[in-house]
């Protein structure tokens, strides 16, 4: 969808009213086993918007239960897998049917810019359920030359009941990464959504519904981290989970996994992705993508650009650029047509990034613009830009997953490559020059999952993401997703007399 439409439309488009949110297991949608419930608040007012069933080990146990009957008696287990494929051509219609809702409600519980929901989450989530419609009839094994008379073929079987927890900065899309590959390889399973936003997981479930895909393939359960999202990464009877967030929370299920039964684990975890701008880059493109690259969706992206390497040589017109920028945007309001910055998701992420923005100060980096709440309600922060930023200080070493760019100067390459991969993280990386040699060796040397030259966050549901380092462990996305939920078996056929 072109920016313009999504802004017409924005502007015709109030917040939707939610009702109460029950979780849904085996095709039924139940309150909680405890008849607990959380609220889910706007970002933009901190207000109420709903209450949601708050899942805990009671209710994860009942979904893994519906999970495991789904996978082992179908008719998800029987059904073609041309079918399968078809369902999930028929959720991504649906889906789009229904983009503008979906649109409007992930901008009231996450707080991201409708226009950004319109234009960006709702096109990759619907081309993420189509393009693995695509591979559930694509997925074969081999034939194999052994030795003496057998023979010998792989089959590439779905990996059972997996558990999937999913982070709040993109909910929607998330889900899709983590739901493409499991229904189209023929899996079932249980997700539970972040607590700060777990609307549009729900409503994507009874889309899901409608389509027609069977009962006890799809089950979600809000509620917490250390309830119901331990008791899905310990479950004796999930046999994979995948995690989406930040690297700590990552060790922990890892953990649990290894306790409970040593199930497959795929983590996609944090970053501090060197963004490296060369003197004879296009600096004009270097400066929006480098502005795109950190303050989209509020800073709150794991890949976002948030150590800016700045060559000593253009420092000065690259901040003047990036200063100009920072203090045009317009921060309020998401359903404002308008608005390119919106709250960040919760008070205590706000609380986190004021934190950072106050170390950076105290540690001695310069703060050109921002720094300060905007309005008296919402969890808005002014775009913050810090220069002099040094390779010791905490806000060039830690995540903040908040609207604050930290630019670092670097003098050359080799300098930059090794300053670029001081870091534990390992997710994304990008680079700016108009020097295709450079551009290549900085793509080789910088261990990162995925390197951008002369762009950046650009995603396509075919080409894998995830991390080296501590940014996780295997790719989402692509044909390379496929294998988290897939497990190989050997069959060995005895043809001799
Ligand atoms: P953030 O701090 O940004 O919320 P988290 O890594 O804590 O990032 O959260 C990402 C997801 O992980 C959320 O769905 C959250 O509920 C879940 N989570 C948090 N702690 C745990 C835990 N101990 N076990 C399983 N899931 C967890």
């Amino acid at each position: 969808m072109s920016t313009a439409t999504a802004t017409k439309k924005a502007h015709t488009v109030k917040p939707p009213k939610v009702k109460d949110q029950p979780l849904l297991i085996g095709g039924k949608w139940l309150d909680s086993v405890s008849g607990k419930t959380f609220d889910t608040t706007n970002p933009a007012t901190g207000e109420v918007i709903c209450q949601v069933a708050e899942g805990d080990k009671a209710d994860v146990d009942l979904a893994v239960k519906a999970a495991r009957k789904a996978f082992q008696e179908g008719p998800w287990s029987k059904m073609n897998a041309s079918e399968r494929g078809r369902l999930l051509n028929k959720l991504a219609d649906l889906i789009e049917q229904n983009k503008d809702e979906l649109a409007a409600l992930e901008s009231l519980d996450n707080g991201k810019p409708l226009r950004d929901a319109l234009a960006a989450d709702l096109p990759l989530t619907i081309k993420c359920y189509r393009y693995y419609a695509g591979w559930a009839d694509k997925i074969h094994g081999k034939t194999i030359p052994v030795e003496g008379p057998f023979f010998c073929y792989t089959r590439h079987e779905p990996v059972g009941v997996v558990g999937q927890i999913i982070p709040w900065n993109f909910p929607l899309l998330m889900q899709a990464w983590k739901w493409g590959p499991a229904l189209a390889m023929g899996c079932t399973m249980v997700l539970k959504p972040a607590e700060q936003t777990p609307l549009t997981a729900l409503r994507v479930a009874a889309l899901a519904q409608e389509a027609g895909i069977p009962d006890g393939v799809i089950n979600v359960i809000p509620g917490f981290g250390p309830t119901a999202g331990a008791s899905i990464s310990g479950h004796k009877d999930i046999d994979k989970v995948a995690f989406t967030g930040e690297y700590t929370t990552g060790q922990v299920i890892m953990e649990a996994a290894a306790k409970s039964n040593l199930k497959r684990v795929t983590l996609e975890l944090g970053g501090k992705s060197p963004n490296v701008v060369f003197a004879d880059a296009d600096l004009d493109a270097a400066v929006d993508g480098a502005y795109f690259g950190l303050f989209f969706n509020q800073g709150q992206c794991c890949c976002a650009g948030s150590r800016l390497f700045v060559e000593d040589r253009i420092h000065d017109q690259f901040v003047e650029k990036i200063l100009k920028k920072a203090r045009s945007q317009k921060v309020g309001d998401p359903f404002d047509a308008e608005t390119t910055q919106g709250p960040q998701v919760s008070q205590e992420q706000f609380d986190r990034v004021m934190d950072y923005i106050q170390a950076g100060q105290q540690e001695g980096a310069k703060m050109l613009t921002g720094g300060k709440r905007v309005g008296s309600k919402g969890y808005f922060i002014e775009p913050t830009v810090f220069d002099n930023v040094q390779y010791n200080m905490k806000i060039a070493k830690e995540e903040i997953f908040g609207p604050v760019m930290n630019i670092l100067r670097f003098k050359d390459v080799d300098e930059v490559i090794q300053r670029g991969n001081e870091t534990f993280y390992g997710l994304a990386a990008a680079v700016w020059t108009r020097d295709i040699a450079k551009a290549h060796r900085l793509a080789n040397s910088l261990r990162a999952g995925t390197v951008w030259i002369n762009c950046y966050d650009v995603f396509d549901a075919a080409a894998p993401f995830g991390g080296f380092k501590m940014s996780g462990i295997g790719r989402e996305l692509g044909e390379y997703a496929m294998q988290n939920y897939t497990e190989i078996k050997t069959v060995y056929v005895n043809l001799g007399s």
